[in-house]
This record gives C-alpha cells, sequence and structure tokens, in this order.
C-alpha cells in the first residue's frame, strides 16, 4: 500500500471549539495580535509548539496509573530508569522536571565564565542556561543550515572546519564540552548525520573535550538517518540511535518531545563522579535523585514513551505527515525551509510578504492571517522573537531569517485536519499582496515575544 496512515485508533477525542471569521477579528484584535495571549479554547489547530501537547497512548495511560508516588526508590523509578539506559546506553540517569532543567544543572557543573560552548545551534533555552553562567554560546551549522531554500539531506550538521578553528582559536581547556542538538530545532528540526556524529565525537575526543548531544528528537534524528544515509537503511532505529549515542559521552532530553509525555526530562553521562555533582544540584531544587521533580506516574508514562517513540510505523506515519503538509503548500508555491523538517514546517514569510520590511515583521503578520483565515495558531520565529535594537543608533536590528512555525503535535492531528491547514495557508497565500505589517505598541525589555502588543502598520 501507497497510503500512509496514522498507526492508532482514536479511543478518546477532545472537542475542537469552532469559530468563526467574524468571531476570530474580534479575538484576535483583543489579543493585541499576540497569538500568546489567546484563550487554547479560541485555537481550532494548534502547531504553536510540539513540547509536551502530544497524545499520550493507551499503554502509556495504563502505566500512569501504575505510577508509584513512593518519595524514594519507587517501582516507577526503576522502570524509568531501566528504559533510559536501555534506549540511551549511558551509565547515570538523572530525571529532571524538563528539558532546561537537565541544562541548568549540567552547565552549573562543567561550565565557568570565559567559557565557550559550540553546537549546531543552541535551542534557547541552552543558550541561556550558557549566558546564565558566563560562557559564551556557539552556533557553528553547516552554511546549507542557514539557507531556507539550499537542499541538503544533513541540514542539521555542524561545520567540523569551523569546531577545529574554534578550538584552536579559544584553547580546548577553555571549551567545556562540544554539544550536537538531534534535530537541529532552531533551524528547521533539521537531522545530524551519523558521519558527522562521528567526525565530531573524534574532534572531541582528540582535545579531551566531552561531547554531549541535546537528544530532545533523537528517534526523528535515527530515522532521517535510516531514510537517508548509505549503510543504515537494514538497521533498526533502536540501534541507529544506541550508535549515535555511543559517540556521546552525556545528553540532556525532554520528555516533552520524543518522550512522548506531556512533562518530564533528564540528564545522562557516562562519568560517575560528575553524575554525583549533578545528584547533589538535583536535591537542592528539583528533587530526590529517583524522582527530580516529577510524580511517579510521569516517569512511568516516559519509560513506556521511549519505547513506543521507536516504532518505525510511528516514526514513518510522523515525518510523513510533516512532510506531507510541506510538500503540498510547496507545490502552490509557498516558500518553506527545505526539506521539510521532522515537527514542524518553517514558512518563510520574507519570501512569502517581500513588501513588508523586517522592521514591520512579516512573520508576525502572517501567524495572525492564519489565525483570522482558520483560526490556526503558529508562532513566529524573527524579528519579534531575535530582533535586536542597536546600543548606539537606537533602531532595530532585524533577525538572520523571518520565519513561521508550524510545529506538529505528536499523535494529536488526523491527515483532514492537515489538509484544513494547507487549505488555510494557501488562502492566505493567495491574497499575500494585500496583508499588512504590524507594527509594536508595547514591548518587555527580555523575551518579548510573549508579552508585545501590535497592531497593523
Ligand atoms: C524543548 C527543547 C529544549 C528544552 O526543553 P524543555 O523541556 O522545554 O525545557 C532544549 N533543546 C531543544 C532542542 C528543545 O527542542
Amino acid at each position: 500500500m501507497k497510503t500512509i496512515i496514522e498507526p492508532f485508533r482514536i479511543k478518546t477525542v477532545e472537542p475542537i471549539c469552532m469559530t468563526t471569521a467574524e468571531e476570530r477579528a474580534v479575538i484576535l484584535k483583543e489579543a493585541h495580535y499576540n497569538l500568546f495571549a489567546l484563550s487554547a479554547e479560541d485555537v481550532l489547530i494548534d502547531l504553536l509548539t510540539d513540547s509536551g501537547t502530544g497524545a499520550m497512548s493507551s499503554e502509556q495511560w495504563a502505566a500512569a496509573m501504575r505510577g508509584d508516588e513512593s518519595y524514594a526508590g519507587s517501582a516507577s523509578w526503576e522502570r524509568f530508569e531501566a528504559s533510559v539506559k536501555t534506549v540511551f546506553g549511558f551509565g547515570y540517569v538523572i530525571p529532571t522536571h524538563q528539558g532546561r532543567a537537565a541544562e541548568r544543572i549540567l552547565f552549573a557543573c562543567l561550565c565557568q565564565p570565559g567559557d565557550v560552548v559550540p553546537n549546531n545551534t543552541h535551542f534557547d533555552t541552552t543558550r541561556a542556561n550558557i549566558e546564565y553562567r558566563g560562557a559564551e554560546a556557539v552556533d557553528l551549522v553547516i552554511p546549507e543550515g542557514k539557507q531556507p531554500e539550499a537542499i541538503h539531506p544533513f541540514k542539521g550538521n555542524m561545520d567540523t572546519g569551523a569546531l577545529k578553528a574554534l578550538i584552536k582559536e579559544k584553547g580546548a581547556e577553555n571549551i567545556p564540552l562540544i554539544m550536537l542538538t538531534i534535530t537541529n530545532n532552531s533551524m528547521g528540526g533539521q537531522p545530524v548525520s551519523m558521519a558527522n556524529i562521528r567526525e565530531v565525537a573524534s574532534i572531541a575526543r582528540k582535545h579531551d573535550i566531552p561531547l554531549y548531544f541535546d537528544a530532545c528528537r533523537f528517534a526523528e534524528n535515527a530515522y532521517f538517518i535510516k531514510l537517508r544515509e548509505e549503510g543504515y537503511a537494514g538497521k533498526s532505529v533502536r540501534e541507529i540511535a544506541l550508535e549515535m549515542f555511543s559517540h556521546a559521552d552525556g545528553c540532556t532530553m525532554s520528555a516533552k518531545k520524543d518522550g512522548l509525555a506531556n512533562i518530564g526530562g533528564f540528564l545522562c553521562t557516562n562519568d560517575e563522579l560528575l553524575a554525583q555533582q549533578e545528584k547533589n544540584l538535583l536535591i537542592l531544587t528539583e528533587g530526590f535523585p529517583t524522582y527530580g521533580g516529577l510524580a511517579g506516574r510521569d516517569l512511568d508514562a516516559i519509560a513506556v514513551g521511549l519505547e513506543e517513540v521507536l516504532h518505525e510505523d510511528y516514526l514513518e506515519y510522523r515525518l510523513a505527515s510533516t512532510r506531507y503538509l510541506g510538500e503540498h503548500i510547496t507545490r502552490e508555491g509557498v516558500p518553506i525551509v527545505q526539506p521539510p523538517g521532522g515537527h514542524a514546517i518553517y514558512i518563510d514569510a520574507r519570501a512569502m510578504l517581500p513588501h513588508i520590511p523586517p522592521a514591520q515583521y512579516p512573520g508576525q503578520a502572517l501567524a495572525c492571517e492564519l489565525y483570522l483565515e482558520a483560526g490556526i495558531r503558529s508562532v513566529e520565529i524573527g524579528s519579534v522573537m531575535f530582533g535586536k535594537t542597536d546600543p548606539e543608533t537606537g533602531e532595530e536590528i532585524p533577525a538572520e531569517m523571518e520565519l513561521v512555525r508550524l510545529a506538529i503535535p505528536r499523535r494529536v492531528y488526523t491527515q483532514s485536519h492537515v489538509d484544513y491547514v494547507v487549505e488555510a495557508i494557501i488562502a492566505v497565500f493567495e491574497r499575500r499582496n494585500d496583508i499588512r505589517g504590524m507594527r509594536i505598541t508595547q514591548q518587555a525589555p527580555y523575551l518579548r515575544h510573549f508579552t508585545a502588543r501590535f497592531e497593523r502598520a
């Protein structure tokens, strides 16, 4: 059969609240054109993020019921630890309430002020936690990774020439760890190849620098390797994932992504001494090392999620449904970051709306139109999120790209939902020349995209 179907049946349904275009016009105005300010009930299809928004399986709900809420040494912890060790292969596992807590603990143990941490592309919480320690976060993705239209099978790869040059310039002693984000979320959910992982690992080993993965979407990355890299077609995703992790010294993980859970995360390492330091910090702010801020039922749900995410029928559906959205809008001429990544489609708003200058936020304008057209919530990843003010001129320096991200929650929406999204995007694309830019009327000094207010320019 050629048709790829959702590899599940639906046992519980959650009604979507329908709205009319007239109602949405009022709602959006009242939210000051900021989609973060919407009540989720006023959203028909919510593509704001794939983080913690997935649907749990019947086995995960059954596991949650088995959750053992003992403070220390619960059976849930034992199942969780066994699952993480089996799938990831690291010696020590430290549970946390989500990914950024794992990052904070790792960098608190490893980074000193003045240190430099290279990554293909730092996710924003990763960057913030490194900078909070007074260290510098450097992005070294290959040049293709920064060009929306460039086609490359592994656009998440690290530029190993640039990595070697950085080590030479800064000195290995000032680089406490090297990171690879798999898949590379901030640059379109693009995968990293096994060959690149191997090369980065050998550079790291040569200089005695530990290599860590930001492993949030490790299963999607492993499946891309199976599909695209020579020599991996016949291997299971589980084997590929273990091979990936065998090159690293540890990882940070948000279970809200490829843990198929609504909350949770963890930190892994092979270093016994480091694990002890990390556990000491964990006790201070997260919880005892056998729960780390999570309920026993969360640990159990994650233990099952990490197994389910490796099912290849699930991964085939997952990548196919993201690709389906990307291909159907590309066919109509909508410019997107190519090729479609694992968890999201990114529309290139600068290319789609060339008449709106970056200073009038084409991404924000497009995100608002998708809501008005069909009740779809997306997120601007452009100058609203990353624009900086020039300290001398006071003028705004635009972001490198003006993107709108449509992130696909796991196992939540069906193909007809995606067809509806495709229709809406095409309708907005057809009237693109009439779309006006936006201006900010109120903003916070940091992370303004969450709370800024807008009006039409
Ligand atoms: C989501 C995410 C994180 C942070 O995880 P949280 O659970 O949201 O704290 C870190 N890195 C990447 C690549 C992510 O996608």
